[in-house]
């Protein structure tokens, strides 16, 4: 197993997590040292914000507090919930199904019987008078076969629409479950099925995949500048004008707080800094405005890493890449597009 953190870090981050939750009297719960070592090392920005808002307003880390935390951080309760309510009503939908065809199949065996004793007086050789009386039966069970046929369809109608409307249900937990919600781009969970997947395609078929990493300059001061609330537009809007500048099999997607990943399949190295180029210009390009009160809040800027994959190595090992070139065009200005051949130190390359 790959831990994020290196062993002295990790210790350093753990010791801090007990001693602040042992300071804000917050039980040594596992679900809660989650939360208490994420908020030390800062892997959460979302829920580093929403802590500091806790000790900001002085109010208290109850065990309440402290599960909805956990909850809307990491938890996956709600979700799961969803799925078994769903999966639960499919199961019901099909034996319904299944007893509708046990009910016409019994109806069927029933008329099957009738038309043999029918058939068997007929050998015999029944009299006319009776022979019309025979008649008279049978019609009334194929009457009643014909009507047991149409209740099942109905049945088997209903049914079927009942199905196909869990589906859409399923479709679109499916969806909530790998959708930022803030600005509609895949989640971290999709962004690692889509750089885990277009690696294996790579290595099979001996593809390009490049990737970019991208990170909001300043984006603290924004927030302290104009509010959290102002910041969440911006987010959208950065958003947009990534989904505008990638194609259909690239995967977009909020990677935590105020950075973005894109995953581009097929795409060599020279290629994913020309789409990474364009979107720091899109939104460089663009002044923020204020819509209710129309007042202009400035330029808002993008640095960008951009890595290509090399076959064979480890998916962190390329993530990592893509964030060593992100944080050299912080280090160098921001605003800027940086790529991994910006992070070889000086000296000579022979290029084919
Ligand atoms: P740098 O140029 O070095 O990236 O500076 P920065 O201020 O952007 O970086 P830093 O990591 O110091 O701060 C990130 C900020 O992003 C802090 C946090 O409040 C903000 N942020 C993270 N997630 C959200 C969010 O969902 N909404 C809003 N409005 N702000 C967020
Ligand atoms: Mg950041
Ligand atoms: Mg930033």
């Amino acid at each position: 197993m790959k831990f994020c953190d290196p062993a002295d870090v990790a210790s350093h981050c753990a010791r801090a997590a007990l001693g602040m939750m042992d300071r804000h009297g917050v039980s040594a719960h596992p679900h809660n040292f989650t939360i208490w070592y994420s908020f030390v090392a800062d892997r959460v920005p979302d829920l580093t914000a929403a802590i500091n808002g806790v000790l900001k307003s002085g109010q208290k880390f109850t065990e309440e507090v402290c599960g909805d935390l956990y909850e809307r951080h990491f938890g996956t309760a709600r979700e799961e919930a969803e799925l078994r309510r769903v999966g639960l009503r499919i199961e019901d939908a099909v034996a319904r199904v299944i007893a509708h065809l046990a009910t016409a199949n019994q109806g069927a065996v029933e008329y099957g019987e009738s038309l043999e004793t029918f058939s068997g007086r007929l050998t015999e050789g029944p009299a006319i008078n009776d022979l019309n009386g025979l008649i008279q039966n049978v019609l009334q069970e194929t009457r009643v076969m014909v009507e047991v046929n149409r209740q099942l369809e109905e049945k088997l109608e209903t049914s079927s629409s009942e199905i196909a409307r869990l589906r859409e249900d399923l479709d679109q937990l499916r969806k909530e479950a790998t959708t930022d919600p803030l600005t509609g781009l895949a989640n971290r969970k999709l962004f690692d099925v889509a750089l885990r997947e277009s690696a294996l395609e790579a290595e099979d078929e001996r593809k390009f995949l490049s990737l970019l990493m991208i990170d909001i300059d300043f984006f603290k001061q924004f927030n302290d500048s104009h509010g959290h609330m102002l910041g969440d537009q911006v987010l959208k809007l950065v958003a947009r004008s990534i989904s505008d500048c990638v194609k259909g099999k690239d995967t977009a997607s909020r990677y935590g707080g105020e950075e973005f990943a894109v995953v581009l399949p097929d795409a060599r190295l020279d290629h994913a800094i020309a789409v990474g180029e364009s979107i720091r210009r899109s939104v460089a390009g663009r002044k923020v405005t204020n819509r209710r009160t129309g007042q202009v809040l400035g330029q808002v800027t993008l640095s960008v890493g951009v890595a290509e994959y090399e076959f064979g190595e480890s998916l962190g090992a390329f993530v990592h890449r893509a964030d060593e070139a992100l944080y050299f065009a912080k280090r160098t200005g921001r605003n800027r597009v940086a790529n991994q051949r910006d992070l070889s130190g000086p000296g000579v390359v022979f290029e084919d």
